[in-house]
């Protein structure tokens, strides 16, 4: 991208006032979370129970298990026993870029470095899945064992749910090579959205719901759990599917696994999928994603709405994200990607949306 593309490109997230107010909203809604989730009624909306005052926000010994924390991380990334993945080429193959006509406020929340490095250490590419990923599994376990503490044994509820979010991390880790391809990687630039996002977001808004039943413990039978389990597979078989069906396309479009289905050529070369997963709904990762999510609320019953918060809030963040993603293809592909949008009509929902 020239400096002259950078200045005009479309502005994301409603632009500075838009993220201005991400910027209060996000650390204030995360704060409000973990408030709520501790309180009796745990009110998702209104105001929390109660604020904690200053010394009950700070402490040393926090804040040094922090450290060893990111300490540890960052020893197991350099670790030299390790396979080095070739990323794809990045839209700032030309490197010179300059701070024209910038926003810092803007800059500041999508961040102007696309891939800041420290030699071979990549800053967001170690943070997209490491610290915050695995440090949310750790909150769930740290949570799961309190429970079992407190009450004698975990409940069925906290297994499903600590069950079910570390499939969900490990599959991330598993398949790790695949978050190259990914719009984070590839687009974002490392600023506080993914800085954020990644460190303190994902760990502590994702573990909302073994939070919540820590505190509002709730009663599942047998069957219910094995119904939650159903929608859980559903969802993780749709979500597996199709992100290896296109990461196998995209590497290599002749393995047997996908080289017969339909495609359509585009002016760059590559193709596009408009039969098996992708010719369902133009995001079948995310609609395998949000059945996920409704199957890790579930286990919270229905009296609060605090647990559904990771399903309605990554909803909107699905739906956002594949706008954005449209806008993108729209602009690498013209055409081919009109008619893929006539051939396959719905976006993530099949006859919804
Ligand atoms: P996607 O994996 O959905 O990738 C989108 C890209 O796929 C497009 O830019 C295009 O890139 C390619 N593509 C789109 N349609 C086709 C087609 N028909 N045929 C071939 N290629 C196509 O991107 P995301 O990074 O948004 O999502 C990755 C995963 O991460 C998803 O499963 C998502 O649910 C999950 N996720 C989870 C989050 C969480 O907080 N839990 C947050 C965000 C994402 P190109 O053509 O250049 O290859």
């Amino acid at each position: 991208m020239t400096p002259r593309e950078a200045s005009q490109a479309p502005l994301e997230f409603g632009g500075p006032l838009g993220v201005t107010a991400m910027l209060l909203l996000l650390p204030a809604t995360m704060f409000h979370l973990l408030l709520a989730a501790r309180s009796g009624p745990a009110r998702l909306l209104g105001p929390p129970a109660y604020l904690p005052g200053l010394e009950e926000l700070w402490s040393p010994r926090v804040l040094l298990l922090l450290f060893i924390w990111l300490g540890l991380q960052v020893a197991l990334y350099l670790l030299p026993a390790r396979k080095v993945a070739e990323g794809l080429e990045l839209k700032d193959k030309n490197r010179l870029r300059y701070p024209i006509n910038g926003n810092h406020i803007y800059d500041f929340f999508l961040g102007r470095e696309l891939n800041p490095r420290l030699g071979s250490f990549d800053f967001k590419y170690f943070c997209e899945l490491r610290p915050g990923l695995i440090g949310w599994v750790v909150i769930n376990l740290a949570l799961l064992m309190r429970e079992a503490e407190l009450r004698g044994s975990p409940s069925l509820a906290m297994w499903l749910v600590n069950g079910f979010q570390l499939l969900y991390v490990g599959d991330a880790l598993w398949y790790e090579e695949s978050v190259l391809t990914t719009m984070d990687i590839i687009h974002d630039g490392f600023g506080f959205m993914l800085a954020f996002g990644d460190l303190a977001w994902v760990p502590f808004t994702y573990s909302l719901q073994a939070q919540f039943l820590l505190y509002h413990p709730q009663p599942l039978g047998m069957p219910m759990a094995l119904l939650i389990c159903l929608i859980k597979a559903i969802g993780y078989y749709i979500f597996r599917g199709a992100n290896s069906q296109k990461n196998t396309f995209r590497k290599n479009p002749s393995d047997p696994s996908v080289a017969g289905l339909e495609t359509i050529p585009t002016a760059t070369g590559r193709q596009l999928l408009v039969s098996g997963w992708w010719g369902m709904v133009r995001h079948p990762n995310y609609l395998g994603d949000l059945i996920m999510a409704l199957a890790w609320s579930l286990p919270c019953g229905v009296s609060h709405l605090l647990p559904y918060f990771y399903l309605l809030y990554f909803t909107a963040l699905l739906v956002h994200r594949e706008a954005r993603d449209e806008q993108q293809c729209l602009r690498k592909y013209g055409r081919a990607w009109q008619e893929y949008c006539q051939r396959v009509p719905y976006r993530i929902l099949p006859y919804v949306y």
